[in-house]
């Protein structure tokens, strides 16, 4: 155990000094993709796991350590558990106002991921995420570039319980729900991931006071993924000026797709 620790450790530094040397890209031969990532991310947080769980990698399980989940609560590693602790989750105070946990809405072997604030009247009535006119409008700018929920998108959002009254998240609420989009992150494993709306982009960049227009328009990271955060569907519906720049951020996202 403690031989593949220092191996992992020897890895992890070999990788920072790839990427100290290269830049950002890597190409690590006999790695697959899942084990890439991992590593990439240990040598991202600067940290080394003290026991990685790579060779337990299944279908149904994470590959990251319990140091790289932004949890200080135990969430469970198979999917199907995750989302049976989200639908009894009483985490937070939203649990007594809402009708459904909304949860997620796409494939799961998605190439992108699509993270979004909270549900709305609607998500809550359906218990599936982006339904209503913002949803609408949203699917139809995915398949400018060819995604949609039915073949390539996992879409969630940074809540799973509506908010009263569409009021914005609260940070506590934020704290206590975040490490379930954390741990479907690290599930689902997409390319990308697209995070729209401040809230999601913030939670995600960890830019938490910076305005969306100072972020959007490059790449970021997280946990080892390439992330693209850009305007919320929503407000392009209030205000159109936002389209091109959404429509940017699409193309941006496209790049980072192999
Ligand atoms: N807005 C969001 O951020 N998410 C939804 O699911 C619906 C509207």
């Amino acid at each position: 155990m403690k031989n593949r620790r220092s191996q992992i450790e020897k890895v992890s530094r070999l990788l920072q000094q790839r990427q100290e040397i290269i830049g950002q890209d890597l190409f690590l031969p006999g790695l697959t993709r899942r084990e890439a990532l991992y590593f990439a991310s240990i040598s991202h947080e600067g940290q080394s796991s003290p026991e990685p769980s790579l060779s337990s990698i299944q279908d149904d399980t994470v590959g990251f350590s319990e140091e790289l989940v932004s949890s200080d609560q135990e969430l469970p590693r198979s999917y199907k558990a995750l989302h049976n602790e989200a639908i009894g989750c009483t985490r937070c105070i939203l649990a007594e106002s809402r009708t459904n946990v909304v949860f997620s809405d796409g494939v799961k072997d998605a190439s992108v991921m699509v993270v979004g604030e909270a549900p709305g009247a609607n998500e809550d009535k359906t218990g599936l995420p982006f339904v209503g006119a913002a949803g609408k409008f949203l699917d139809l700018l995915l398949a400018t570039v060819d995604l949609s929920r039915e073949r390539n998108t996992y879409i969630c959002n940074v809540l799973k319980c509506r908010p009263p009254g569409n009021r914005d998240p609260m940070p506590e609420e934020i704290k206590s729900c975040s490490p379930f989009l954390t741990r479907q992150i690290q599930l689902i494993q997409p390319e990308a991931l697209l995070a729209v709306g401040s809230f999601a982009a913030r939670l995600l960049t960890g830019h938490e006071k910076t305005a969306l227009g100072r972020i959007r328009g490059e790449v970021h990271h997280y946990q080892g993924l390439p992330l693209v955060v850009t305007y919320h569907p929503a407000a392009l519906l209030r205000n159109s000026k936002w389209t091109y720049a959404f429509w940017e951020d699409l193309q941006l996202l496209r790049q980072v797709l192999s």
